[in-house]
């Protein structure tokens, strides 16, 4: 059991038509940083939303700071830094005068770490925030998300907007905050390696359901790639996979039971690579051929 959480979520249900959030749980524990994975359409922006109290479950618990967003929602917003993929604010201001009003609505602004950030983002503090490109508004609001004290960091989609260069500075300065003890950190991105390099914890969501929620070591050491030919293929292998590729060249099939798998395949040559967590989003759920990728020694 975790002791302090900073984020609890127990049998969340939320259903749209032709789409449900079905029994979501998982735990962040205060200072670490979870990635959030999955497809498109998998349900992470509604469950995020769910934290701030912009959506309302049918069913379940979530606690934030230990507390229940439909009674404490504006308390916990302003005790969380939210960054999102199409950031709007008021769009006529300026850096620096959107930032003044911005930082009015929080008790812990700190303005000089606000400018600094502005100045370190290379953000033009006179320039209206309508005429600023997408990856200069994210910027913005990463400096205001860092810039009230923020207990928890909230990122949805909030890196694909953003240059190579500036994505890897974001990184190092999540991982920062997290080293400084200062916050916590929900991060959901498409960019798995991302969060290759920077998350505590994976929970991975697919079709409104946790698939698992665990630490990125666990999810690392427990999948593997299975390369093979289509005879070794048999019912027996592929009970063990979570999701199987097939094509001319043979099968690629995920496992989170690498060892099953060689004791399964009985001595035949079959090549066992490590998988990345794109793999795991990519893989798991495929149940046959198409789109065959190549993967580790055979790229
Ligand atoms: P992506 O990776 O593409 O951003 P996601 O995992 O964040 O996807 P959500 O945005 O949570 O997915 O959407 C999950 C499903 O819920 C989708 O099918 C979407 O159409 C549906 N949905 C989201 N919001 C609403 C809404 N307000 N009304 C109806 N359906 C909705």
């Amino acid at each position: 059991m975790i002791v302090d959480p900073v984020l609890e979520l127990r049998g969340v249900c939320k259903s749209y038509e032709g789409f449900s959030l079905r029994d979501i749980s998982f735990t962040l524990p205060r200072g670490y940083i979870m990635g959030l994975i999955g497809p498109n359409g998998a349900g992470k922006t509604t469950l995020v939303k769910s934290i701030l109290d912009l959506v309302r479950p049918e069913y379940g618990q979530v606690r934030v700071f230990g507390l229940d967003p439909r009674e404490h929602g504006a308390e916990i917003r302003s005790r969380i830094g939210f960054v999102h993929e199409s950031p709007t604010f008021y769009e006529l201001l300026t850096v620096e005068r959107a930032g003044a009003l911005l930082g009015s609505f929080y008790a812990r602004w700190d303005e000089v770490t606000f400018r600094g950030l502005v100045r370190e983002f290379q953000l033009p503090p006179d320039k209206r925030l309508k005429t600023l490109s997408q990856g200069m508004r994210t910027r913005f609001a990463l400096a205001v998300a860092l810039s009230h004290g923020a207990e928890l960091l909230l990122l949805d989609e909030a890196s694909s907007g953003l240059d190579p260069a500036f994505r890897r500075e974001m990184l190092d300065r999540l991982s920062g905050v997290i080293e400084g003890g200062e916050a916590s950190v929900l991060f959901s991105s498409h960019i798995t390696s991302d969060l290759d390099r920077i998350a505590d914890y994976i929970t991975f969501i697919r079709a409104g359901q946790v698939h698992f929620s665990t630490t990125k070591d666990e999810v690392l050491e427990t999948h593997a790639l299975v390369k093979g030919d289509m005879r070794m293929l048999d019912d027996a292998l592929r009970k063990l996979l979570s999701g199987v590729v097939t094509g001319s060249f043979g099968f690629v099939g995920l496992t989170a039971r690498a060892g099953d798998v060689r004791a399964a395949l009985k001595g035949e040559t079959a090549v066992i690579d490590p998988a990345t967590l794109e793999d795991v989003v990519y893989y798991t759920g495929r149940t046959g051929g198409g789109g065959l990728r190549l993967h580790g020694n055979d790229a």
